[in-house]
């Protein structure tokens, strides 16, 4: 016995105790492999998947995620908004709880990183946490959430601010969310049951691909994302005079698409020239009458203005409608614009929790760029409820909602790792600015 002890006890324990936090690292490996798995649910002849919200092949990957999530000793729970959640406990009892995690549906031919990583990488954690025994002081929660890609239901509604409206919406498979919200275990007439009571919540952390080319170019491995961009849609409507194209002489017209074609230029040139990252697009254009023997008449035009911050875009479309005002005048033209949509633009990103997932990141030798994105996330409705930080992980090319989305391997568990890193640090404090050294 006493040989065993020596030979055999006190060695493991040496192992144990220099697995300390910052030491884990996943599996890369699995992580793949889960990856790999889970795009088996609902896989296109030609790649990718079509695992739209609520439709069969959406319906089994969350049968798989649930499966592994109950397999890495989670307690598993649908809530009211469909939204699948594993809960592991803390040491501590009465502590807020640190979630993480992303969602599996996808677009209509979308591809198998976007949502999936994030859902893989936290059941992950959850794993690697499992191996070294290790217990965390705050309760943790994995989170699968519900139609992220339609109308971002379960954070909507995780963060108490969903209409019940969005009910009778069709969706993507052809049911009403209601519907689609009963076929996934959900329950449309207690939405308000889903929801987090401010201070629930420590922190949220989403592990995301990028979607864009930034990381990618620039050879970066970990974007720490600042903020969500706010959208905001026009429609632009010029109004000319339709006339003969072969009897009306140049100098006797009032040529809506003249004027469409400058504004589109000028539209490009105050959004380029504005000194920051906004971007602005002239997306879908349409001529009335639309023949090739009439002098359009009418115009009708697409403004998509992004930033994140709602009071530049409101600058830049001032700009916009002054240079619109002198285009119409200079063409004969009227040049009205219509608020067609506005999401407006979502609270930043926790500073604390992007100074946690830049430590982190730098601690395993990763090079990391703060940035914003251009895409929504479930990120931006946590953010109203909790300290939210969102980590990018590089799409080759930059492609994303198409088969041809990929992100390496490495990358995954680069994020993974930093994902995880983050959460131990949030764990042991990291958020409350007095604690020395944290
Ligand atoms: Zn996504």
């Amino acid at each position: 016995m006493g040989v065993f002890v020596l030979f055999v006890i006190i060695p493991l324990l040496l192992v144990v105790a220099a697995a300390t936090p910052s030491a884990m690292r996943v599996n890369q490996q699995r992580i793949e492999q889960r990856i790999l798995k889970l795009a088996e649910f609902g896989k296109n002849p030609d790649g990718g998947v079509s695992r739209v919200a609520f439709s069969k092949a959406d319906i089994e990957g969350r049968k798989y995620v649930s499966k592994l999530m109950r397999e890495a000793g989670l307690s598993v729970r649908v809530d009211a908004a469909g939204n699948i959640i594993g809960r592991r406990e803390g040491k501590e009892p009465g502590r807020p709880v640190i979630m993480f995690g992303s969602h599996i549906d996808s677009v209509p031919q979308g591809g198998n990183y976007d949502g999936d990583v994030g859902v893989i990488a936290a059941i992950e954690c959850v794993e690697i946490l499992n191996q070294h025994d290790f217990a965390t002081l705050h309760p943790l929660e994995v989170i699968v959430f519900s139609d992220e890609e339609g109308s971002m239901l379960g954070s909507w509604a995780l963060a108490g601010g969903l209409s019940p409206r969005v009910l009778q919406v069709v969706s993507q498979s052809g049911k009403t969310i209601r519907e689609g919200l009963r076929a996934i275990g959900g329950d449309p007439d207690d939405l308000a049951g889903a929801a987090y009571a401010e201070g629930e919540i420590a922190a949220f952390v989403e592990l995301h691909v990028e979607q864009g080319s930034v990381l990618y170019d620039e050879g970066i491995q970990i974007g720490v994302v600042e903020g969500i961009v706010g959208i905001h849609w026009w429609e632009i409507t010029i109004d000319g005079s339709a006339n003969h194209a072969g009897t009306t002489p140049m100098n006797k017209r009032r040529d809506a698409m003249v004027a469409a074609a400058r504004l589109t230029l000028e539209i490009n040139e105050i959004v380029t020239q504005t000194p920051g990252r906004q971007v602005g697009t002239v997306g879908r254009i349409r001529a009335e009458p639309g023949a090739p023997n009439v002098i359009p008449g009418r115009v009708v035009m697409s403004l998509d203005l992004r930033d994140l911050s709602a009071e530049k875009i409101e600058q830049i479309f001032e700009r916009i409608e002054a240079q619109a005002r002198s285009i119409g005048e200079a063409t004969g033209t009227e040049i009205a614009f219509e608020p067609l949509y506005v999401s407006d633009v979502p609270p930043p990103t926790d500073r604390r929790v992007r100074r946690l997932i830049d430590e982190s990141a730098r601690s395993l030798g990763l090079k990391t760029k703060r940035m914003p994105s251009g895409a929504g996330h479930d990120a931006q409705e946590m953010a109203r409820i909790a300290p939210t930080g969102v980590i990018f992980v590089p799409s080759v090319e930059g492609i994303s909602h198409s088969p041809q989305e990929f992100t390496h391997p490495e990358d995954m568990a680069n994020g993974a790792n930093v994902l995880l890193q983050t959460i131990l640090r949030i764990d042991r404090g990291g958020l409350e600015p007095d604690i020395p050294g944290s």
